[in-house]
């Protein structure tokens, strides 16, 4: 038994050495194409009207194209970029391209997703209300999506900058709502203009209860008079439910994945024309 436990420790123990090397080279690699202008671009997935059909508007999500790994997942870099600082720079590059967009389409708006540590640090406000100015772009074509970690009660940095942006008249949506922290409470501390209902309550909607679930937070949000939009719609059950449940906008690959720049420009464009 002995013997056994000392081979899982040596196993465990020198797959934990490979995978902390891993991060080591992968954020060595993240600094470079920072460095370097390469291989980091910004996808915009289309976010429909739930009643018409109509673009509403566009989500900026950060890509990554490494040079030997291929497409590094956001789900793998970002939390990688706020562990490191590099976070900053990344959401800049995304801020930079959605404002240029915007600058682009006139007549639809961007969404750009921020974390906690972003809105904490104390320069955050000035630098997006910067990037606005400097694309000539009015302040409420742009909404910031927050995960729900960023309203815990002591991150009051948080609130400060929430505020400042929004008296600009920058828009803000609580991103995978339902899902850790959330709570309709806390809506009420700070003050948004939407929810965007995680894809996890989406994709269980066939479920009789997950169902109810998204029809209740979507009653809820509309009795506070917040916009709801949902995200993760994969099929067409999905999307006709939640038409009836009364959802404003929705996302998902159903209606469309996340497209390079040059390619939602064009839908962007001929959806203005129709
Ligand atoms: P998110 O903000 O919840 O973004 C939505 C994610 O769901 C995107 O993943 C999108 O590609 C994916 N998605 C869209 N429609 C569907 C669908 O129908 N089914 C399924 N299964 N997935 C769908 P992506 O692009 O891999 O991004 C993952 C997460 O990384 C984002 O989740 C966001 O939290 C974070 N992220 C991405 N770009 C940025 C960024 O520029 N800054 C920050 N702070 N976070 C970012
Ligand atoms: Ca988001
Ligand atoms: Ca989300
Ligand atoms: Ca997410």
């Amino acid at each position: 038994a002995k013997a056994a436990g000392r081979n899982t420790h040596a196993i465990f123990g020198s797959h934990m050495d490979e995978l902390l090397s891993d991060r080591r080279a992968l954020e060595a690699d993240l600094r470079l194409a920072l460095k370097t202008h390469s291989q980091l671009e910004t996808f915009y997935q289309p976010v429909f009207a739930a009643d018409t059909g109509a673009l509403s508007s566009l989500e900026a999500l950060a890509r990554w194209k490494h040079p030997t790994l291929g497409d590094v997942s956001p789900d793998q870099f970002i939390p990688l970029a706020e562990e490191t600082g590099l976070i900053h720079e990344i959401s800049a590059l995304v801020l930079e391209d959605a404002c240029r967009t915007l600058a682009e389409l006139p007549d639809i708006h961007i969404a750009v997703n921020a974390s906690a540590l972003e809105l904490a640090s104390p320069g955050y406000a000035l630098r997006v209300l910067g990037i606005l100015a400097k694309w000539q772009v009015q302040p409420n074509r742009l909404e910031i999506e927050l995960t729900e970690s960023a309203m815990t009660p002591e991150k009051s940095e948080v609130e400060t900058t929430i505020s400042t942006l929004r008296s600009a008249g920058v828009r803000f949506a609580i991103d995978d709502f339902g899902t850790g922290y959330s709570t309709f409470s806390r809506i009420q501390r700070i003050e948004v203009d939407r929810i965007k209902i995680d894809k996890s309550f989406i994709g269980e909607m066939h479920q009789g209860a997950s169902k109810a679930v998204v029809s209740a937070m979507i009653s809820m949000a509309k009795a506070k008079g917040l916009l709801v939009t949902a995200e993760g719609v994969e099929t067409d059950e999905q999307r006709s439910a939640l038409q009836d449940f009364g959802c404003d906008h929705l996302q998902g690959f159903l209606l469309s994945k996340p497209l390079p720049r040059s390619t939602a420009i064009t839908l962007a464009t001929a959806d203005q024309r129709v």
